[in-house]
């Protein structure tokens, strides 16, 4: 972020009388003639949208291997009028909407992969407005958001202040480890992009505050021998299983919620034999950073005392197990807390209403927006509209609800206000 920019010193005229008078939010746009037409293609062009996400779906895209899919949704931004449309070294796909002055750049994204690996069915079958195929809702339905408000910004003629970058991200699930992101937020847009949004879910919710995880894979290490004849020799199973047992009773507070498991475990090569080798995978998650650290540092003092524990047990012996912390994945999350009350979170809140939504529930939960929150840039990750079951299954589902185009309206509602249009940016 760059305070000392002008487009900021500009923002921040129009920000402040807003915060001070309690909105806390950026105007919505929604009085706006350009913002209506957008709004308006939006709606007629639901069917095209559903097209989208049902084509995208059918082209296989598993964590790393995210190529064809990249390739494909570059070719539609080109065609919807984008034709600097680029792939970054990561993979990511990124069209650039210039602003027409001094506000801030807003980036929207769609995550391209899938938690399926290679040779998955992801023919999309279907069932009246029920459409079933891995990966239908998380995150085709994002995409194709991220496609309807492209088009819709070009079809209302909408010219905004500050830049929007539309992207398809690589590398949003488990293995990928935020690669996309981290890419885009700490290498080549580092320090220029002043909101980040992700579409990744169903229905209307905002996602505002990131659970944050640390996985490892633990190595227990020790000489093995037979079960009769080298009796007396420490043994990498049971040194693990003590470690489990220390690890079960570490106690975690209930708020902000924080969480442990050993999740896998594998070991040992026959039944008469005192195991060499032991391994586990202990996963780890809080919304606070001081709970996650805390319960990690308790976690590896249980494993550390587990492993001293068995090698106190053989005293005689003269091999020893020792243990070795991989990192599988890591999540990151700011110190600080983004709120409920933060302007992002605000607008998005007045977006939603604006489009009649009622009540549009906030919560925690581990998405690509992580990674801007953990920068301190304002981040959320919203729903796309519609809405489905069984994500991260072989028999997810999406069904098309008769409010489903106001999942693109609102990411159009809640992109247009924070990079500000014309009328709204006047001080
Ligand atoms: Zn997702």
């Amino acid at each position: 972020m760059h305070p000392l920019r002008p487009r900021h010193t500009l923002l921040c005229l129009c920000l402040v009388p807003a915060i001070l008078a309690g909105q806390g939010s950026f105007a919505i746009p929604t009085d706006q003639p350009s913002v209506k037409r957008a709004l308006d293609d939006i709606k007629s062009s639901n069917s095209w949208m559903l097209d989208q996400q049902l084509s995208i779906c059918e082209i296989p895209a598993p964590d790393f291997k995210e190529q064809a899919r990249a390739a494909e949704f570059k070719k539609r931004l080109i065609a919807l009028g984008y034709p600097n449309t680029r792939i970054d070294t990561a993979g990511n796909v990124i069209a650039e909407r210039a602003g027409t002055g001094n506000g801030p750049t807003v980036m929207l994204a769609g995550h391209l992969d899938t938690v399926f690996p290679e040779g998955t069915d992801v023919k999309v079958k279907r069932d009246g407005n029920k459409f079933a195929a891995p990966g239908i809702g998380d995150d085709c339905r994002g995409l194709a958001v991220v496609l309807a408000v492209a088009k819709a910004l070009n079809e209302g003629q909408i010219q905004t202040n500050g830049k929007v970058i539309l992207v398809g991200n690589v590398g949003e699930e488990g293995e990928g480890n935020l690669r996309g992101v981290r890419e885009l937020l700490t290498s080549g847009y580092k320090g220029k992009i002043d909101y980040f949004i992700s579409v990744d879910g169903l229905g209307l919710h905002v996602v505002d505050r990131a659970v944050g995880s640390k996985r490892y894979d633990v190595k227990f290490k020790g000489p093995g021998g037979h079960s009769y004849g080298a009796f007396g020799m420490p043994s990498a199973i049971h040194a693990m299983g003590r470690a489990i047992a220390l690890i079960s009773d570490v106690q975690v507070p209930a708020s902000p919620k924080t969480t442990y498991t050993v999740g896998i475990v594998k070991g040992g090569t026959s039944v008469n034999s005192i195991a060499g080798d032991a391994s586990m995978e202990v996963d780890m998650r809080s919304e606070s950073l001081a709970n996650l650290d805390s319960a990690e540092a308790r976690i590896r003092r249980a494993i550390d005392a587990g492993v001293a524990a068995e090698n106190k047990r053989w005293p005689n012996s003269p091999a020893k197990i020792a243990v070795k912390f991989d990192t599988i994945g890591i999540r990151p999350i700011g110190a600080k807390l983004q709120t409920d009350d933060s302007p992002i979170v605000r607008t998005a809140l007045e977006a939603s209403k604006a489009l009649g939504a009622e009540q549009t529930p906030t919560g925690a939960s581990s998405t690509d927006s992580n990674l801007p929150m953990s920068l301190g840039i304002p981040a959320i990750t919203i729903g796309g509209g519609g809405k489905g079951s069984g994500a991260h299954s072989l028999t997810e589902t999406f069904e098309e609800t008769p409010d489903g185009y106001k999942g693109p309206q609102w990411a159009l509602l809640i992109v247009t206000a924070l990079a500000g249009t014309r009328a709204s940016v006047t001080p």
